[in-house]
């Protein structure tokens, strides 16, 4: 039996790639789309929306009407819409996918403690690339970040309103916790004048914002003699959607909780 999925931001870049995923799905059906109350969208056919013809969903603009029309809602909106959705869905009991990114600390907070009633699966990034890279960034960490000098680049399309991108911190994180290093005292975000010389132990973000590059993400390990560079590209938003329409039917069959794209995937967290 397929699982019933709703997706928010219906409407957005990602959410009508979404829909788009979800109906190449076959573990999946698409039962509700949502947008936010004010959209001029809201009674339109998702279906038409993303461009495949009327598959009969009409975009609504409150989650709480169509909570019986899906068991598992993928969100990928901004973090006050992302919230709003959780709580809705701990109300009724509905698993939920996030992708939104941009969440501070305490929104954070806010949705590891929702984990302990509900399946949540939540990652700054859903590719399969992107996920394989952290697991290689692990490996290049653990044989030469002690000996190198790190530096995160990220380049994004002129729409992304948030800086540095979810995936280059999640990097970041991955190569702090490998190190043993603290990424909220090694970080530097941007460089600008007389920034003095380069602290060993720091971990650089440089942010791209241009024309319609849909996410480019290039970690550096440079040391005397020779360098490492990981990199990813991605060219479509189907790579994110696909991870995500695969979370979702995952996240179907786990307890409640708070997991991420690297658990969907089977990969162990050290
Ligand atoms: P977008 O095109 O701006 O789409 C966001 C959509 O959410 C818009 O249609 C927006 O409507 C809608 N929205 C706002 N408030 C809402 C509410 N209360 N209820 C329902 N919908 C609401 O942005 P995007 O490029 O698709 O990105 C969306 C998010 O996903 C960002 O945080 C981005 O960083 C993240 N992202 C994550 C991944 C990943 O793999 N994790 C990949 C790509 C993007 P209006 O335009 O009318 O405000």
């Amino acid at each position: 039996m397929s699982v019933r999925v709703a997706v928010s931001g219906a409407a957005g870049r990602m959410g009508r790639t979404l829909i788009e995923a979800v109906a190449n799905a076959d573990a999946l059906e698409l039962g509700a789309a949502i947008e936010q109350p004010g959209s001029s969208l809201l009674g339109s056919d998702a279906g038409e929306l993303a461009g495949l013809g009327k598959n009969g969903v009409v975009l609504v603009g409150d989650i709480r009407a169509v909570t019986d029309a899906f068991e598992v809602l993928i969100d990928f909106t901004v973090p006050q819409a992302t919230l709003a959705n959780l709580s809705a869905c701990v109300a009724v009991g509905r698993k939920i996918v996030i992708g939104t990114t941009g969440f501070s600390a305490e929104q954070q907070a806010e949705i590891e403690q929702a984990a302990a009633s509900v399946q949540i699966c939540k990652a700054s990034n859903f590719s399969t690339g992107v996920n394989l890279c952290f697991k290689l960034l692990e490996m290049a960490a653990s044989v030469i970040g002690d000996d190198s000098d790190i530096e995160i680049y990220e380049a994004h399309h002129r729409h992304k309103i948030d800086a540095p991108s979810g995936t280059a911190l999640s990097m970041g994180e991955v190569i702090a916790a490998t190190l043993g290093r603290d990424l909220g005292k090694v970080a530097v975000y941007g460089r600008e004048g007389q920034i003095g010389v380069r602290d060993k132990e720091s971990i650089g973000f440089a942010t791209v914002r241009a024309g319609d590059i849909v996410g480019d993400h290039t970690v550096t390990f440079a040391a005397e003699g020779e360098r490492v560079e990981i990199t990813h590209k991605a060219s479509s938003r189907m790579s994110f959607a696909r991870g995500a329409v695969r979370a979702a039917a995952w996240l179907a069959e786990q307890p409640a909780g708070l997991y991420d794209m690297q658990n969907v995937l089977g990969f162990q967290h050290e």
